[in-house]
């Protein structure tokens, strides 16, 4: 499989950590961090450079003019997610971008305030909404419904979500799901959660930092108000790059809606002019707040470039057979040993799987990092694995299952 692996040569354009010894690690975290493509550090060098060779001149001058910088992202990065290029913008970070979305986007009135939640949402993600209910003067715990998975179960039922609509419908004004839950690795339907929502007249946001880079998005005919990401986790960006935003197109051109601003979210025409009445751009980028870090574009310019060149089409086509061998393998082990909570419909997830061991506690994971395999552990009994299309081979996922088995077998 390796062999006749299509993006086969990609490996190669990442660095792969390596023991101590030198050997290749089993990396199955693109969940958590993304691995480095060896091209970043010549395109952060050259930033380097034209900031050492040209100081304040670099603005217009380097190579890559740092003014439009975040605009040479754009296409790529709207490719990625499935959006208008008017719809996206890479700014900030995660939760700073969930802020000044729902700054914008959730707007309580006391009849409808209420805020849902999946039951297990990304903790960050949690914080960041009940902060908002209670920034309105709302009780966080009257205020948050969350959407749960049913008894001795971890995946989420639409219809529940649907039941939770019809009951209180009139009183929710904002739906805030990930849109690849971080822990099952549930891949929603944001159409459906889109048209729900709408249909009762709420406002319908995504978290797709467990999305972006792993699955097909198509933001833009989801409906959905608006959504962020992050880009270190599958967008390879590195440690807390920034991170990404979408407003849909119907958003676009509204300056009635409120807002955070800075001079970044201003005309670009009259931006330096300084004195000049505010005049907000047009699409996502007007929610820009301050000039962005160079360096960190850089990062993500490099990355996105990979993506442009081979497409989320055929990284989704590898990612569903890599992650369908290495549930092939895991289900060999037996269900006394294992059980997958991550759904079994390739639609339905991203290349994550989420694997509870019976019986086992950390101890367990750490044999397994000890033996070489770079994994994420959730207490109680979950090991969690992300198979990225990208770099990983059908060697790394079958090493791991070996490795697993030895350690359960000891
Ligand atoms: C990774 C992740 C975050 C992290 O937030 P930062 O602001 O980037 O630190 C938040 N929410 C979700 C769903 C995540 O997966």
């Amino acid at each position: 499989m390796d062999q006749n692996d299509p993006l086969k040569a990609y490996r190669s354009k990442f660095h792969i950590p390596k023991d101590n010894n030198g050997n290749e690690l089993v990396y199955l975290c693109g969940n958590s961090l993304g691995l480095q493509p060896k091209a970043t550090k010549d395109y952060i060098d050259q930033e380097l450079d034209d900031w050492a060779n040209l100081g304040v001149e670099g603005h217009t001058e380097a190579k890559n003019p740092w003014l439009p910088y975040h605009e040479f992202l754009t296409e790529n990065m709207a490719k990625v997610v499935g959006a208008k290029p008017i719809e996206v913008v890479t700014m900030n970070t995660l939760t700073a971008n969930l802020h000044f979305m729902m700054v914008s986007f959730y707007k309580p009135t006391p009849k409808r305030y209420k805020i849902v939640i999946e039951a297990d949402a990304f903790p960050s993600d949690k914080y960041a909404v009940e902060s908002q209910l209670r920034h309105h003067g709302f009780d966080d715990n009257e205020g948050l419904i969350l959407w749960k998975p049913r008894k001795n179960e971890e995946l989420y039922h639409y219809e529940d979500l649907e039941a939770i609509l019809e009951q209180q419908g009139d009183e929710i004004a904002l739906i805030m799901v990930g849109n690849t839950n971080y822990y099952t690795g549930q891949f929603f339907d944001m159409k459906r959660i889109t048209n729900l929502g709408h249909k009762h007249g709420c406002i319908v946001g995504f978290d797709c930092a467990h999305g972006a880079g792993n699955v097909q998005l198509n933001l833009h005919d989801s409906g959905a108000d608006f959504a962020v990401w992050c880009s270190y986790k599958y967008l390879n960006s590195g440690p807390g790059s920034l991170a990404g935003a979408f407003v849909h197109e119907r958003h676009a051109h509204d300056k009635t809606l409120n807002r955070f601003t800075g001079w970044w979210s201003h005309n670009k025409q009259t931006r330096f002019n300084m004195r000049h009445e505010f005049d907000v751009l047009p699409g996502a980028e007007g929610w820009q707040l301050s000039n962005p870090p160079i360096l960190s574009l850089a990062a993500i310019r490099a990355s996105l470039d990979i993506f442009g060149e081979v497409g989320m089409e055929a990284l989704t086509k590898k990612s569903r057979k890599l992650t369908g061998y290495f549930e092939y393998l895991l289900k060999q082990l037996g269900e006394d040993t294992i059980r997958i909570i991550t759904p079994e419909n390739p639609e339905e997830r991203g290349c994550q799987l989420s694997i509870q061991v019976k019986n086992a506690d950390k101890a367990l994971f750490d044999k397994l990092t000890a033996s070489g395999v770079i994994a994420d552990w959730r207490e109680p009994d979950v090991i969690r694995c992300a198979p990225v299309p990208l770099y990983n081979s059908y060697e790394d996922v079958y090493k791991m299952v070996e490795r697993l088995k030895e350690i359960l077998n000891d």
